[in-house]
């Protein structure tokens, strides 16, 4: 097993490290207190009880009513079952996002156009924001909602959510954001965002994995994605996850308690971060807008250079970061973020992404800084990308990125 304390890890908005608050506050539920909220008898309304302060913790986290959150399983239910319940309330059959969505709305999009429904995805701009313009002229009279991430994932680029919703109330249209990556890292107010619907997940929250919710706005319709029992006011079916239900509630607590942290030196750690890459390694390019964004997130591309043999690198001396990238043994799948963005497939399979939380210190950002220096300069000697390296006009760059991907994976792998 890997030393988790040896770790250096930069790659918070896959997941966090559960909080040890969080860990002491669930284990009673793991233990003595396993009764069924849903049971009549004192041993399970006792649970009951702690559901609900859960429940009001999660609510006051996002500035809504307790009884406007959905508990679910995770983030990606969230976001299916808000889209779902706009499509089966309003009967429409068109569905607006946008290009750089969490694959948890790119591929219920795709299966909702296998459906026969009709999908929009909003492109951005090379900065990775939204042209609301685009959105407004985008919405049809079969439009049953419009459903845009908050901040992105991968570039940590935010979009103008309360413009986006007045613009879809003024249309009369269900708005959703995809939340998952704000909480933590900037205030939350559903009552001024104005949306319908917004979905959070606790893992990226330091919380555990498997729990998420769904803000369901007072007097908006909803339709169940899970039906079954009369659990969460009939809105999701299923025994409560009680112990990551009472870990988001710390969590939520926990949360609004570090923003200010979060705003400050984790922002203070990412800028001193990326202000060094771009300062003293050539052929750096920030991605996303600098300032219209997470004060967590750095989305670098380091030209002439594989992403997968960066991050191969790193992990070697226990750095974990990550790519956008899906990597499948030397073909990788450009990010789709990157690529809407307009980076060409190449510059975006040159690209890391380091996501900073409230663990990092000082001195990660030391460590860190010392090797990736080294590590991209001994990459770049051997790159066959490297325009260096070839005096060919002929040159078959691609064919050379791909076995140079093969290469590095092996070597990686293997030494
Ligand atoms: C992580 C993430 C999700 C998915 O959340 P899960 O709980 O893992 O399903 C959705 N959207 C964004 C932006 C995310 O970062």
């Amino acid at each position: 097993m890997i030393d988790s304390t040896k770790v250096r890890y930069f790659d918070n908005n896959a997941t966090t490290r559960v909080a040890p608050e969080v860990v002491e506050a669930m284990i009673p539920f793991l233990s003595e207190m396993w009764g069924n909220p849903s049971s009549a008898y004192a041993f399970g309304a006792q649970v009951h009880g702690h559901l609900e302060k859960a429940r009001e913790k999660v609510a006051s986290l996002v500035n809504a009513d307790p009884k406007e959150v959905v508990f679910t399983s995770c983030g990606t239910e969230a976001n299916n079952s808000a889209i779902h319940s706009a499509l089966v309330t309003t009967g429409k059959r068109h569905v607006i996002t946008t290009a750089v969505e969490h694959s948890a709305n790119i591929n219920f999009g795709a299966y909702l156009e296998k459906q026969g429904y009709q999908v929009t995805y909003l492109p951005v701009e090379s900065d990775g924001s939204l042209d609301l313009h685009l959105l407004e002229q985008s919405i049809r009279p079969d439009t049953g909602i419009v459903s845009a991430m908050m901040a992105n994932n991968e570039t940590g680029v935010l979009f103008p959510i309360e413009e986006m919703a007045a613009i879809c109330r003024s249309r009369g249209v269900l708005s959703h954001t995809d939340a998952v990556q704000v909480p933590g890292k900037l205030r939350l107010d559903v009552r001024q965002l104005g949306v319908d619907f917004l979905s959070l997940s606790a893992h990226k929250l330091h919380a555990p994995k498997g729990i998420g919710m769904l803000y369901v706005k007072r007097r908006t319709k909803y339709q169940p994605y899970l039906i079954g029992g009369h659990q969460e006011r009939g809105r999701r079916g299923g025994t409560e996850n009680v112990a990551n239900i009472i870990a988001f509630g710390r969590a939520a607590d926990l949360a609004q308690a570090s923003i200010e942290e979060e705003n400050v030196r984790v922002r203070g750690l990412r800028d001193r971060f990326e202000t060094t890459v771009l300062s003293t390694i050539p052929n750096t390019v920030r991605n996303g807008n600098r300032s219209n964004r997470l004060p967590n997130t750095s989305n670098i591309a380091f030209d002439f250079v594989e992403a997968e043999a960066i991050l191969l690198q790193l992990d070697q001396v226990g750095i974990c970061a990550s790519s956008g990238s899906a990597c499948t043994t030397g073909s990788l799948d450009p990010s789709h973020v990157l690529t809407a963005m307009g980076l060409s497939p190449m510059r975006a399979r040159s690209c890391v992404r380091f996501s900073l939380g409230i663990y990092n210190t000082e001195e990660d950002i030391n460590f860190l800084l010392s090797k990736l220096g080294l590590i991209i300069a001994r990459l770049r000697e051997i790159s066959p990308l490297n325009p260096e390296h070839t005096d060919n006009d002929n040159y078959d760059i691609e064919a050379a990125r791909v076995k140079h991907g093969e290469e590095m994976l092996r070597a990686g792998i293997t030494s």
